[in-house]
């Protein structure tokens, strides 16, 4: 068996070095010029399969805390707060013994992952050929590579998808009608403190009465002791987010921040300083739309997809990442078990991984859509993230060594 991935992020390197471990060949193939040519994304939290991920992966990657922990150089437990008017307190959930939660910073993680993982960057794959003898990748720059399997592990707009269903990403996503407007700014002493006690790594306040909700996160934390990188998203329930003239493609820096400052005066001063303290060169110039992606069949064949090309979810629940895991673990065993060459046996075994990680994936999808930060919240309801029910929180004092 020699596998060809397609895609060097969470779910192609995660599949990767499981294979790595179990002994099955395979090529990695990355269309980024190199890891530090796009940016990564901010920080996405690990939980529930942290040991077993460990596990199937070789003993020579260091431990994923220790390597990615966007709270370094703090020794403080990953933690994800929720505000909600009417509800006394705060509610969330914290990293226990008994149940770890690692808040990574995606960068880091993309390097943790990659350890000792021959990846072969500048690598697009343009097309694919497939048959009964075998399975080829075409690329970008003329080359190509010959397997037994092809694995889409290459994201939510995958090629490998378009290729398999012979449908475009604009005819299979949905769009989440959701407007946001992001925005990043590094804070210094009392003003990081404050942002740490709201919630170690992010807190979230959900306003639907008032029509909107946002998220507000802890990129990393600096080596100097005193000082965080930040980002927020300021979400508001829009149907015409997707539309080429919506207001948000063409508004300034400055009407954007402006439009966040307005409809945050009225709420508590604490949770809305991250906005008052972020300059207008601060927020992101491009429009973002959220998308996810239900499939309900795939063929079972020698191209098969993992992650978001399979099942591209929200982030509201933080569980994207954590199913591309999951798909790796499995479809790792299902292939280190399968002789390449018999095409029956190839089609039983992703048919089986097919089967499974369809009918998870789809629930993930959902679950994370009906957890849309704009929607509407029972005061009293109950809401998971990282695969945990949310709990009172107490509010805890930060010491910064630097600072006392
Ligand atoms: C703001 C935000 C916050 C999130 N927070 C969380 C969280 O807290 N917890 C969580 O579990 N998940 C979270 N997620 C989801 C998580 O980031 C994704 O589910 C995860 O990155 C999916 O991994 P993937 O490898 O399938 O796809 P991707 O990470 O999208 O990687 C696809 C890779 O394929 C490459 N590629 C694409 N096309 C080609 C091609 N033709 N040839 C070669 N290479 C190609 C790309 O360059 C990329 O490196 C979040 C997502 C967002 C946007």
């Amino acid at each position: 068996m020699h596998v060809l991935i397609v895609g060097g992020s969470v779910g192609g390197l995660s599949l990767a070095q499981c294979l790595r471990k179990l002994g099955v060949t395979f090529e990695i193939f990355e269309r980024d010029a190199s890891p530090e040519s796009r940016f990564q994304g901010w920080a996405i939290g690990i939980h529930t399969i942290v040991d077993e991920l460990q596990e199937a992966f070789p003993a020579d990657l260091p431990k994923l805390k220790d390597a990615t922990d966007h709270l370094q150089p703090h020794d403080l437990p990953a933690q994800m707060a929720v505000y909600i008017p009417g509800r006394d307190g705060r509610i969330g959930v914290e990293s226990t013994p008994e149940a770890p939660i690692i808040r990574s910073e995606r960068f880091r993680l993309r390097q943790w992952l990659s350890t000792n993982l021959p990846i072969q960057w500048g690598k697009r794959v343009q097309r694919i050929e497939h048959d009964d003898q075998g399975a080829a990748v075409y690329f970008e720059d003329g080359t190509s590579a010959k397997g037994d399997m092809v694995v889409g592990a290459d994201g939510i707009n995958s090629m490998v998808r378009e290729y398999l269903l012979k449908r475009t990403a604009g005819d299979l996503l949905n769009v989440i009608p959701l407007a946001a407007i992001v925005g990043e700014v590094t804070l210094t002493g009392e003003q990081f403190k404050r942002q740490l006690e709201l919630g170690h790594s992010a807190y979230v306040y959900m306003n639907p009465a008032q029509g909107f909700a946002h998220f507000n996160g802890l990129h990393y934390a600096l080596p100097d002791g005193v000082s965080g990188r930040h980002y927020w998203m300021f979400m508001q329930p829009d149907a015409d987010v997707a539309q080429p003239d919506h207001w948000l493609r063409s508004a300034t820096q400055q009407e954007k921040l402006d439009h966040v400052l307005k409809l945050s005066a009225s709420m508590p001063p604490l949770l809305r300083e991250l906005f008052e303290l972020t300059p207008a060169s601060g927020i992101k110039t491009e429009p973002h739309v959220w998308r996810d992606l239900e499939l309900e069949a795939l063929p079972a064949g020698r191209v098969v997809l993992l992650g978001d090309s399979a099942h591209a979810m929200t982030p509201f629940r933080g569980e994207g990442a954590y199913h591309a895991f999951i798909d790796s673990l499995r479809l790792s065993k299902l292939l280190s078990k399968t002789d390449g060459k018999d095409i029956a046996a190839v089609k039983a075994a992703v048919a089986e991984y097919n089967a499974e990680m369809l009918e998870r994936g789809v629930q993930a999808v959902q679950n994370s859509r009906n957890a849309d930060s704009g929607k509407p919240k029972d005061p009293n309801a109950k809401l998971t993230t990282a695969n945990q029910l949310l709990r009172p929180l107490p509010q805890v004092p930060i010491v910064l060594p630097k600072l006392a």
